[in-house]
């Protein structure tokens, strides 16, 4: 199983589910990706891992808003 790719993509899958990879790059492992159940489950993890990660980044940039941009977008104004 040394040659399916594997390390490669689960060693750039983190880079791929933040974007820092270029389409060259990226796309062999994308690739990869749909034809692999391990990679994909691999994958799957990390993608929760990233997504916690930018929720909590998002809510201390919130946090550091002003109080009345912060009202508005909880009463659903425009802003
Ligand atoms: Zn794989």
């Amino acid at each position: 199983m040394s040659d399916c790719g594997c390390d490669k993509a689960k060693a750039n899958i983190y880079e791929l589910l933040r974007g820092e990879l270029c389409a060259e790059e990226s796309a062999p492992i994308r690739e990869h990706l749909e034809h692999c159940a391990d990679c994909q489950g691999e994958e799957s993890v990390c993608a929760r891992l990233t997504d916690a990660v930018r929720r909590a980044c998002e809510e201390e940039r919130e946090g550091a808003a002003p109080a009345d941009l912060r009202d508005a977008i909880l009463r659903g104004l425009p802003v």
